[in-house]
């Protein structure tokens, strides 16, 4: 990699680096979905894509990590021995926000563990990424300076701010580096430049604020005092079981395994598909026990999930603040409100003990 870290990329160029990338692979990007709905979605030109959205329906988890996928296949008409798939593609994501930069960062943390999952790492080294600062709080389910996720931490190719006319785009890596040379629109930076990016800078801290009154330091702890909580029991009565926050969820993980027999039975494939901890089977297990049957302990787990146990195995939280959860929940369970009902709950206690 050159020692040139930032070049600039000026607006009337954008249509044209799109274009250009998109000749020699697959580009995903933000497109908008009627009001308020976003997906990562191919497009060939720069005018396809939103650069203002908020997080979009699913988060590019997808692509590292699909919905459904093929693991093996086996066909006992050619012997016992089954072989592996991985489906993958040379691609490119452009305009990932910092909250998903930090929700693949989680990914990559969970499936480079051992055994390391193959097919997850094969597609993730296929994939180079973009990532596009926001300039504002997308809405109010955002929870993104709670958790240190409205910054850039790395885990990007290239990353794009949008100072006005022109983006400032940080290189952090060789392929970042080979698509500026590629494409040729990119400019050397200037001094004025780099004041323009200070400037953002220092405007987006008195944008982003925290609004959830604990500090991030301190959130292990509340979860720590929190197990008996009552706030999990009225959080459980409104839960509906769907599994839609944690399918949009940027970092949940869990799969389950499935084999598909084809109608010779002889052949078939066997399939990993996203699987939900909230859902009833989850924690069913031999015998019939099933160690998190109530809503309420579902819940409660997959708060654990985000918020006490990856601290301690993987020094982070395991959530971003998108606020995806939030936005898709029927039964309209809020994250942030969930957070706040933890620590008055936690203040009150602390209260009548000193009273
Ligand atoms: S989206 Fe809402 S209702 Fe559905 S499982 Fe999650 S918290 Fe429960
Ligand atoms: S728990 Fe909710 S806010 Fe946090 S990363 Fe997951 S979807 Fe986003």
């Amino acid at each position: 990699m050159k020692d040139v870290q930032f070049m600039i990329l000026r607006k009337e160029n954008f249509n044209g680096f799109i274009s250009q990338l998109a000749k020699t692979q697959k580009v995903m990007a933000p497109v908008a979905k009627g009001n308020k709905s976003f997906v990562f979605e191919e497009v060939t030109s720069g005018d396809q894509i939103s650069l203002k959205y908020i997080p979009t329906v699913l988060p590019p988890k997808k692509f590292f990590m699909p919905q459904r996928e093929p693991l093996v296949e086996f066909d006992q008409a050619k012997g016992l021995e089954m072989q592996a798939i991985v489906e993958q593609e040379k691609m490119v994501l452009f305009g990932v926000h910092t909250c998903d930069l930090a929700g693949i960062q989680c990914l990559n943390m969970v499936f480079s563990e051992r055994p390391k999952d193959y097919n997850y790492l094969t597609r993730k080294y296929k994939i180079n990424i973009i990532g596009l600062g926001c300039n504002e709080y997308c809405d109010e389910h955002a929870s993104c300076n709670l958790v240190n996720a409205n910054v850039p931490n790395g885990g990007y190719d290239l990353f794009f701010s949008d100072v006005g006319d022109y983006f400032i785009v940080h290189i952090n890596t060789h392929a970042g580096d080979e698509i500026i040379e590629q494409t040729k629109f990119f400019e050397p930076i200037a001094k004025e430049n780099m004041q323009d990016l200070v400037n953002l800078r220092e405007k987006k801290k008195n944008i982003f604020k925290n609004e959830i009154p604990i500090e991030s330091r301190d959130i292990a702890e509340l979860f720590d005092k929190s197990f008996e909580s009552p706030v999990w029991e009225e959080v459980g009565e409104r839960c509906l079981s769907c599994g839609n926050c944690t399918n949009v969820c940027p970092t949940c993980y869990c799969f389950d395994i499935i084999d598909e027999v084809n109608l010779d039975l002889k052949s078939g494939k066997r399939y990993r598909k996203w699987y939900s901890c909230q859902l009833d089977p989850f924690a069913l297990v031999a015998g019939g026990e099933n160690f998190r049957k109530s809503r309420a302990a579902r819940q409660k787990h997959r708060y654990y999930r985000k918020f006490k146990y990856p601290v301690s195995k993987f020094s982070r939280f395991f959530c971003t603040g998108c606020g995806r959860c939030t936005r898709t929940c029927m039964a309209g369970i809020s994250l942030k409100e969930t957070l706040n009902n933890l620590i008055k709950e936690r203040v009150n206690k602390l209260w009548i003990k000193w009273l």
